[in-house]
């Protein structure tokens, strides 16, 4: 589903990410997810009278780092307070950067070439967390709500992309790619189902060439593909209402991942709701030259770096999937170490993007992957074996060649192959017949019958390439 061709869609994010600290934007309580609700609240992250706000130094740092690994400019930032009453909001009042940011004007590059501009990445303070019970978990309709001001007044960055994204794929890979900067920078763990990133997305539809539409900003987008979906419900909802005559309200709308679709929340504040004013406890933070410089000198490789340098050892464009999940997955450093062990690029690419969780990943010696990669190109191992053997690896630690020879893969040698497909051409003649006479469906019933006596030990692409040589010979 999408939207006809001369419609284009035009998309913009807002990302939340919590920063990687120790502790609290303003206070001494712990960052950390999970725990028994209200136990890490304090007077500052609860907003009592007389306490004082006292910024962390680390997490300004990580903001910082952010900010350079979107190629912004480190600027004066100012601290406001964002006001509005919620119940998950004990001071009533969010402080949160609004017209002097931190990082301002930077970009970041996805995969395939296309540059995203970033208006801004704000530092702000995290809210607590509500919960409706009842009434299917939305506020309206519940029997009662609890509140967690474990997550008040957690660090967070919000980065404001500019309206540059065309697709739900590019929307999908700018996220995807955030995250791998994200991770690269050790500034957040850019959880999604945790909730340590959090994605809300523009979206307006215009006739190509014309000029920005109406947008409506939807929320609740809790994985990646619940970011496409809604992306393309809500384009074509768009789309469909203009061409009926009617026009898009500016609004917020939740994304109802079971229902598929998008349903109208408030109609969006405008920023004078907010009465924002300048937090009178705390100074303009001023970004320390020295500090910026240190930041950009100890910046560790980023997502597009470490995917040329992979892309690179292994002879492929750094678009090539395999080498953008590597790298997303912050499984390269093994890929790279395994090809530069004289692995087989291909095949390493290929377990990595196909056949290696992350988790785990970590007890894969590099050495031992290029060995696995050599042992199937020299035919000892085929892809399925190679795949059993990597999971032991994963699991054991071992020696490629060891487990294979523990598993019985040993190599079959090719007389042996085609002294098993003579017994298969005898044992099912009437198939061989149907075979050579022009069915091709029948070399997998034949195939699979030689998979089957050689326990599975044989190619399978081999023997299917021995039978279409016999099937050649024997018609002439
Ligand atoms: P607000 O001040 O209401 O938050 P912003 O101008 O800061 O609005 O923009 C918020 C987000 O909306 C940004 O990510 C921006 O790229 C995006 N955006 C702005 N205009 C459009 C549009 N016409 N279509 C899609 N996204 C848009
Ligand atoms: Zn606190
Ligand atoms: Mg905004």
């Amino acid at each position: 589903m999408s939207v006809p061709e001369d419609w284009e869609i035009v998309i913009g994010l807002e990302v939340h990410c919590e920063l990687a600290t120790t502790t609290k934007l303003f206070c001494g309580c712990p960052n950390l997810f999970g725990d028994e609700p209200n136990t890490n609240v304090c007077p500052v992250c609860l907003g009592l009278p007389g306490s004082l706000p006292v910024l962390n130094e680390k997490a300004v740092e990580l903001a910082l780092r952010l900010g350079q690994a979107l190629h912004c400019a480190a600027k004066r930032g100012v601290f406001a307070r964002k006001n509005y009453f919620y119940p998950d909001m004990p001071k009533d009042y969010q402080v949160s950067q609004y017209d002097m940011p931190t990082n301002v004007d930077g970009y970041l590059d996805l995969p395939d070439g296309a540059r995203i501009g970033i208006e801004r990445a704000h530092i702000e303070e995290d809210t607590g967390k509500n919960t409706h019970v009842g009434g299917g978990g939305r506020i309206h309709g519940a029997e009662y709500s609890l509140v967690d001001y474990n997550r008040a007044g957690i660090p967070l960055v919000e980065i404001v992309s500019r309206p540059d994204l065309r697709s739900a794929d590019d929307a999908r890979d700018c996220v995807n790619e955030l995250r791998a900067i994200l991770l690269a920078t050790r500034v957040s763990d850019a959880k999604m189902e945790e909730g340590s990133m959090r994605v809300d997305a523009n979206v307006s539809v215009r006739k190509r060439g014309d000029e920005l539409g109406t947008r409506c900003e939807i929320k609740n987008l809790n994985s990646v593909r619940s970011l496409g979906r809604a992306i393309e419900y809500e384009a074509s909802r768009q789309v469909d209402l203009i061409t009926s005559g009617e026009r898009v309200r500016q609004e917020t709308r939740h994304w109802d991942e079971e229902a598929g679709r998008t349903r109208p929340g408030r109609s969006k504040e405008q920023a004078e709701d907010y009465r924002y004013f300048p937090e009178p406890d705390l100074v303009p933070l001023e970004p320390e030259a020295d500090l910026v410089d240190h930041i950009v000198a100890t910046m560790p490789a980023l997502p597009n770096d470490r995917r040329q340098r992979l892309a690179d050892a292994a002879g492929v464009t750094p678009n090539t999937s395999g080498v953008v999940v590597a790298v997303a997955r912050g499984l390269d450093d093994l890929a790279f170490a395994a090809i530069s062990e004289r692995g087989d690029p291909a095949r390493v690419l290929t377990h990595v993007e196909h056949n290696l969780a992350v988790d785990g990943a970590d007890a894969v010696e590099p050495i031992s992957l290029a060995k696995l990669t050599q042992l199937e190109v020299s035919g000892a191992l085929t892809a399925t074996q190679a795949k059993t053997v990597l999971a032991e690896l994963v699991e054991h630690g071992g020696d490629p060649e060891a487990i294979a020879n523990a598993k019985g893969f040993e190599e079959m040698d090719t007389s042996a192959l085609d002294a098993t497909v003579d017994e298969v051409i005898a044992a099912y003649a009437d198939v061989w017949t149907k075979y050579v006479a022009g069915d091709d469906k029948a070399v997998q019933f034949l195939t699979g019958q030689v998979m089957r006596s050689t326990s599975g030990k044989a190619d399978g692409k081999a023997v299917m390439a021995i039978f279409q040589e016999r099937r050649r010979t024997s018609a002439h």
